[in-house]
């Protein structure tokens, strides 16, 4: 058996780090005996051996936040594994996608990288107009023009709202992201940019907290 391979510390444990297996983040590191990997192989989620508990846990047993796994693998010397899941709701007791989230140091070309993620996508997206690219999809649709964009949108929208019927987590999340990306192309496309949107959704906050009104009375 390829897990007898494994070597476990004199107590018996050897550090599981979980990876999701859709973003690459690092989720979480915890502890497993053999049991409770052997447990994990038999029932696909995640099983560890609770030090300060002293006992066996199926991580999400009381939040629901389970981790299906989806490969498994031992490192080069045998002394740690590597556990890729999928991910239910965050892996992090505290509520945070990752329990790896107390930052100590962090270089600024990374900051933030994430919130930046829309303006970065329309500069990007920008650049293909200016500068067509072959075989480019976003070049293509440029090229075909405001009727092409305008029918893609329609249809990403069609998608979003069928993804929702199929009560389907992921594929809602991936036509949602096929809404925002072809949205965005319709901006460049009729001169809009990001801070003109921005700011007609800041004046509507704004108008909310000046007037109190409820959302639907200011249209949001
Ligand atoms: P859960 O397994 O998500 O139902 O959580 C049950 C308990 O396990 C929590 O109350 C925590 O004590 C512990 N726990 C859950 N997630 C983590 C984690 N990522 N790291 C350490 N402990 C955790
Ligand atoms: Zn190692
Ligand atoms: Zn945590
Ligand atoms: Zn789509």
């Amino acid at each position: 058996m390829e897990i007898d391979r494994i070597k476990f510390d004199e107590k018996g444990l050897v550090p599981a780090i979980v990876q999701d297996i859709y973003t690459g983040k690092i989720l979480m590191l915890a502890y497993m005996n053999k049991e409770s990997l052997e447990k994990t192989l038999e029932t696909n989620t995640t099983w560890f051996y609770s030090r300060s508990r002293q006992k066996l846990w199926n991580k999400g047993e009381t939040s629901g936040h389970v981790q299906k796994v989806k490969r498994l693998a031992f490192d080069c010397d045998r002394d740690s594994l590597l556990v890729e899941v999928e991910q239910v709701g965050p892996a992090c007791h505290t509520g945070q996608m990752s329990c790896f989230h107390n930052e100590i140091l962090i270089d600024n070309q990374f900051e933030s990288d994430d919130k930046n993620i829309t303006e970065d996508l329309y500069e990007f997206l920008k650049e293909r107009k200016a500068n067509p690219v072959e075989g480019s999809y976003t070049s293509y649709l440029f090229s075909e023009g405001l009727d092409k964009i305008l029918k893609k949108v329609g249809e990403e929208t069609t998608e979003v709202i069928i993804g929702a019927k199929n009560n389907d987590r992921n594929e809602l999340i991936s036509e949602l992201a096929d809404l925002a990306y072809h949205s965005i192309v319709l901006m460049i496309e009729q001169n809009i940019s990001i801070d003109d949107v921005r700011k007609e959704l800041s004046k509507r906050m704004n108008k909310r907290r000046q007037t109190g009104k409820d959302r639907r009375e200011l249209n949001m």
